[in-house]
């Protein structure tokens, strides 16, 4: 397999795991800075012709792309369960995610996008044009979802790519791109080039021919790369990372709040930066959510993630377990924990902690693993202090059975996508993205578009010639 689906030399090799045996899963040829300088070079031959593509010839190509993922869901889904560590029936919804991706951006280039715009002596109006070459790096969480999100609004809008997805986790984006290019996606316009981020990633940033970094990972890369793309003015869109409260208030229907909690942090390992890893109860009724919480925790099935009934995998790596144990010290207050299977694999028990210190790096930092802590608060005002008594702002879920209420702390939570009762704040049809320290930009919905192009204003002067 070539590191960039074209036969672009490549010198090293790159062994893939998988983290549930802690085999290698796959060796593939590395891809290092110059592979990069490959990679644009393709994708800077393929603009034009892309750009240029009619309105439904775009859109009729992006439908056959998600119908050839839709063919391949349950091979993709194998593989990304296996490279991720994550439980079979998540993978499935991730693909099928990836299909919704390509299917509802595929309505975008049919679509009107300019105004006319009154002015003297002619006619204005604005058009959106295609950045360019976009480099997209992803990280290894959700792979080829998140590379989705996206691979689809740049396509639709006219860019070309090149794709650099995490280290750990390249084999669905490397699949991806032989799919696309089966279904008729033309050479050079979806390019992947697996290698790691301090070279490859660090090389697609500086490149003066990237017009753009649409980034996700940790706030702390997010920040190195929005100071070396100031050198070149790219622009770039940053999803980073989280660390989101659960609010649950003593009126709601404390039994819905606390069987949700565990799938809303200890869903993909905690691995996911949307986690609820702070669940902040109101004092009057946290009795109550712990013992309903603690048989929902135990009751977990975390195991071998193609087993059927799986609901928490492995962690991505043995670094990813230790920096997670890290954060549940000996002595830590444990609450109540799950299970773990014996034997290889990077597992982790989903931890609860509580009491915890407010100044714990367990309650201020994101941990990115199955660890949640638990603390109560008095009344409304102190739930919403502490739901922003944090760098972050990037989700976050309010659990009360009073609508005025419900919506004065939605507004009042400095958080880029809420629920109301419910765990679920990601659909590919609204924005997604963060406020704060969690980044800038927005993914999915209609707004991810804007984020692909650039507005031109023509004028067309009615007078003289
Ligand atoms: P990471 O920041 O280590 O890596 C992300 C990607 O950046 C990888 O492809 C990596 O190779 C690349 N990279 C690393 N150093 C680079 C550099 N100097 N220049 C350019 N690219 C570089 O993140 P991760 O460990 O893969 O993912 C976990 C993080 O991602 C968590 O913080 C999580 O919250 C965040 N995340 C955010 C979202 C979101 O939508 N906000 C979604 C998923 C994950």
């Amino acid at each position: 397999m070539s590191s960039t689906g074209d036969g672009a030399a490549v010198s090293e090799e790159l062994n893939v795991l998988e983290p549930s045996t802690e085999r290698v899963l796959d060796t593939i040829p590395r891809a290092n800075a110059g592979d990069v300088d490959v990679a644009v070079a393709r994708a800077v031959a393929a603009f034009p012709a892309w750009r240029d593509f009619a309105p439904a010839r775009r859109a009729g190509l992006m439908r056959e792309i998600a119908t050839a993922v839709e063919r391949e869901l349950e091979d993709l889904a194998v593989l990304e369960a296996r490279n991720a560590g994550k439980p079979l029936a998540d993978a499935r919804g991730e693909i099928g995610m990836v299909v919704e991706t390509f299917r509802y951006y595929a309505g975008s280039p049919e679509r009107p996008h300019g105004e006319t715009i009154p002015v003297a002596g002619g006619q204005a109006f604005t058009v959106r044009e295609p950045l360019g070459v976009v480099g997209l790096i992803t990280p290894w969480n959700f792979p080829l979802a998140i590379a989705a999100w996206k691979l689809a609004p740049a396509l639709a809008a006219g860019n070309t790519v090149v794709l650099k997805p995490a280290q750990l986790t390249p084999l669905t984006a490397l699949r991806f791109s032989e799919i696309a290019r089966e279904a008729g996606l033309p050479d050079g316009v979806v390019n992947v080039v697996a290698g790691p981020g301090g070279t490859c990633g660090r090389r697609l940033v500086e490149h003066p021919d990237v017009a753009k970094i649409a980034f996700t990972g940790s706030t702390e890369v997010g920040r190195s790369i929005a100071a070396e793309a100031a050198s070149t003015l790219k622009r770039v869109t940053l999803e980073l990372g989280g660390k989101s409260a659960g609010i649950v208030f003593a009126d709601a229907d404390i039994e819905a709040a606390a069987a949700a909690a565990p799938g809303a942090v200890f869903g993909n390992a905690g691995q996911d930066c949307c986690a609820r890893s702070r669940i902040l109860v109101e004092q009057s009724a946290l009795d109550r959510f712990m013992d309903l919480l603690e048989p929902a925790v135990k009751a977990l099935r975390v195991g071998d993630p193609l087993a059927d009934g799986t609901q928490m995998g492995p962690l991505i790596s043995a670094g990813q377990r230790d920096a997670v144990a890290g954060f549940v010290p000996a002595g830590a207050p444990i609450a109540f924990r799950g299970n773990v299977p014996d034997g290889p694999g990077y597992w982790f028990a989903p931890t609860v902690l509580c009491p915890v210190a407010p100044d714990d790096r367990a309650v201020r930092e994101e941990i990115f693993g199955p660890v949640a802590v638990v603390i109560p608060f008095r009344d409304e005002a102190h739930a919403v202090e502490l739901a922003n008594d944090t760098i972050y702002g990037l989700s976050g879920s309010i659990w009360t059975r009073d609508g005025a209420r419900a919506l004065r702390v939605a507004r009042a939570v400095q958080t880029g996508a809420l629920s109301i009762n419910s765990n679920n704040s990601v659909r590919v049809s609204t924005p997604f993205g963060g406020f704060k320290q969690s980044g800038y930009g927005r993914e999915l919905g209609p707004h991810a578009l804007d984020a692909y192009s650039d507005v031109k204003t023509i004028f067309y002067s009615t007078e003289g010639a």
